[in-house]
């Protein structure tokens, strides 16, 4: 039987940092599900549709990778769609704190299943959705941040400086 492993995240929006991940995971495992998730701390800036439909565009091509909404806990999501494993990235020391105690809630709550933790790229380890809305934000060049096919729907939404 092929191992299916779940990619999770709030994905507001899509980074480089994210699709290495979610390519580097599908080159490990058979069946990857992308699972973009309603955080109930964050508010996001993309509603769910749209947060799926750029990740649509930019790892929809992956054969192996199919990209799902959930509303619900991570652990259940994953019993759901056949996951034995949790992927996520790693960028920092700061990162594993959060990361760390996830891993260890989920396996109480499904003790069948695993985190796998992928170290960031060193050319991402800087890079999250909070840093991308912040430059647009203002303005500034995000091209390094985003795939150009998601790049000016992105900027055009966030940028404030070009709405006043
Ligand atoms: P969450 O809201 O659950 O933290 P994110 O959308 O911020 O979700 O991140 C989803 C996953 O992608 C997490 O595992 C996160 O660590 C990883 N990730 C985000 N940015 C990067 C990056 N630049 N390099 C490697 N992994 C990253």
């Amino acid at each position: 039987m092929g191992k299916t492993v779940i990619c999770p995240g709030s994905f507001d929006p899509v980074t480089y940092g994210h699709i290495d991940i979610i390519t580097r995971a599908a080159n490990m495992f058979d069946r990857v599900i992308v699972g973009v998730f309603v955080n109930m701390d964050k508010k996001p800036n993309f509603d769910i549709e749209e947060r799926i439909g750029f990740l649509r565009r930019t790892v929809g091509h992956l054969p192996n990778v199919e990209i799902v909404g959930f509303d619900g806990l991570l652990a259940n999501c994953a019993k759901e769609c056949g996951a034995s494993a949790v992927v996520r990235g790693l960028r920092a020391v700061s990162d594993f704190e959060y990361e760390f105690q996830m891993a260890l809630t989920n396996k109480k709550l499904n003790p069948d299943l695993e985190t796998v933790f992928l170290a960031s790229d060193a050319q991402y380890t800087y890079l999250s959705s909070s840093i991308v809305k912040n430059v647009a934000s203002f303005g500034g060049d995000i091209t390094n941040f985003v795939p150009e096919c998601i790049h000016d729907e992105i900027f055009e939404r966030l940028n404030r400086k070009g709405k006043n």
